[in-house]
């Protein structure tokens, strides 16, 4: 008889483990709280000037992301490269990837220097030596300029982890950027390159939903999990009781420390020891938050000032047309768009990168599979979108399920490293490589 397995959350990490799952003979229920599956990977349509607009919430994957690659390959999804850039608005310090200004140009050593760092710490695999070792402590403890520090890393830190509070960087770990930076995915010089969907993703999604028809309970929430001797009990807002074999996880520590009866100390510690920061996104047509010229520039890129990020969207049917709607990532307490020109906003939980949470994260490996209960998604692995439905390939493989495309050196690299952290031991500074 196929083992039944209970799926919480059909982002792209619980999609990803449905549907390899699924694929090798198992029964799968995937709960989802919303009315539509994707959870970060958001697409959703709104009204602008009596016209509905569709707005994808995932701006692109890193071109390095070969599940992605591979998928898009094989299921025949058209995809586009585009580079993306940083554009930092702050008087005299004010520079860009695409153009280097005068400010930028006198700290380029500094730029170098770090770059060369992160270099060498990663031929030496100086793991344990990053994660003990804060952003601010690394950066002044190695003599960077705080002009370096405050204008030009930050930026450029905030806008890839998605926060533009300056101080954060007292408490990140520095493990978080070493590889992004040795391996030049990221870099103070150029831009990005992203690899784009025309659909933002929604293409894939759907892909991996096509094998799951009527496995995916959508507007239903879990809101209690049970095990004993008998399985895994779970109990859904719409009153539903199923009893399963296995239960995979893919929603943060918090939620799952919300509906997880009586956990034993050691989940409760692990599960606890994860903390998240709010990301706060609105749309809007308010032009006022990005310089005027921006909008005649070929280019596209992060406009970054001091309370927004804000990423001129692209809409689906626009290839590399800027967008009048913008994304604003707000910080503090006063969003400083025009309320008139507001179309949406959303707010998420993105994992706070200290030293604490890259611990917790280390050693969630220690209650995979304790009491038939699976973890994978966004609080396993880094967040991005390549690494989330690896690991729920990887949870998936786990409990039996074969492996579903064919492995190139790429895809392998990337899942030995995924299932490295999940099951095994965390940080680690090889994730792509
Ligand atoms: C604004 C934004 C932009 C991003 N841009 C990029 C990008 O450009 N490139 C990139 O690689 N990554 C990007 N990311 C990160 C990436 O989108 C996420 O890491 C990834 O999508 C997370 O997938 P997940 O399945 O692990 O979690 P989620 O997407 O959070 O999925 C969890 C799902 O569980 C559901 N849920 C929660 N509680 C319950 C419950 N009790 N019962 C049932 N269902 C529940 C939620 O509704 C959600 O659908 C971005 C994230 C955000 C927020």
């Amino acid at each position: 008889m196929s083992k039944k397995v209970a799926i919480v959350g059909g982002g792209i990490s619980g999609l990803g483990a449905a549907w390899m799952l699924k694929k090798s003979g198992f029964e799968v229920t995937v709960y989802e709280e919303k009315a539509h599956p994707g959870g970060h990977m958001e697409s959703f349509e709104f009204e602008v000037a009596g016209q509905m607009e569709r707005c994808h919430m995932n701006p692109g994957h890193f071109r390095y992301s070969p599940h992605i690659k591979a998928l898009s390959k094989l299921w025949d999804l058209p995809t586009y490269e585009q580079e993306f850039g940083v554009y930092y608005h702050h008087g005299d310090e004010s520079w860009a990837t695409f153009s280097h200004s005068e400010f930028f140009l006198a700290h380029a050593d500094e730029c170098r220097r770090f770059t060369d760092m992160m270099k060498e710490l990663y031929e030496r695999d100086a793991a344990a030596e990053a994660s003990a070792s804060t952003l601010h402590d690394y950066l002044t403890v190695n003599g960077f300029s705080p002009n370096f520090i405050q204008h030009i890393f930050s930026p450029v830190f905030s806008w890839v982890f998605g926060d533009i509070r300056k101080k954060d960087i007292h408490h990140i770990s520095l493990v978080h950027v070493v590889e992004l930076f040795a391996l030049g995915i990221f870099s103070f010089f150029k831009p990005i390159v992203m690899l784009r969907f025309p659909k933002g993703g929604l293409e894939l999604l759907e892909k991996l939903l096509e094998p799951l028809d009527g496995d995916v309970l959508l507007n239903t929430r879990v809101e209690n999990v049970v095990r004993n001797e008998q399985g895994v009990l779970v109990v859904d807002s719409m009153g539903g009781q199923r009893r399963f074999d296995e239960i995979i996880f893919s929603v943060n520590f918090e939620i799952i420390q919300s509906i997880l009866d009586t956990p034993h100390p050691m989940e409760a510690s692990i599960l606890n020891g994860l903390k998240y920061r709010d990301l706060h996104i609105e749309l809007h047509g308010d032009k006022s938050i990005v310089p005027s010229h921006f909008f005649e520039e070929e280019r596209i890129g992060v406009i970054l000032t001091d309370n927004t990020a804000t990423d001129p969207m692209i809409p689906f049917d626009s290839q590399g047309r800027i967008s009048e709607i913008m994304a604003s990532t707000i910080t503090g307490d006063m969003s400083p768009v025009d309320r008139a020109a507001l179309y949406a906003d959303r707010l998420y939980k993105l994992e706070k990168l200290t030293i604490e949470s890259l611990i917790a994260r280390g050693n969630v490996f220690q209650i995979q599979g304790f009491q038939n209960t699976w973890y994978c998604g966004l609080s396993t692995v880094p967040g991005f979108t390549e690494f989330c439905m690896v690991s729920g390939f990887a949870v998936a493989e786990k409990l039996g399920a074969k492996y579903p495309i064919e492995h190139n050196e790429n895809t392998q690299k990337v899942y030995e490293n995924v299932k490295r952290m999940m099951f095994n031991s965390f940080p680690s500074l090889r994730i792509f490589s």
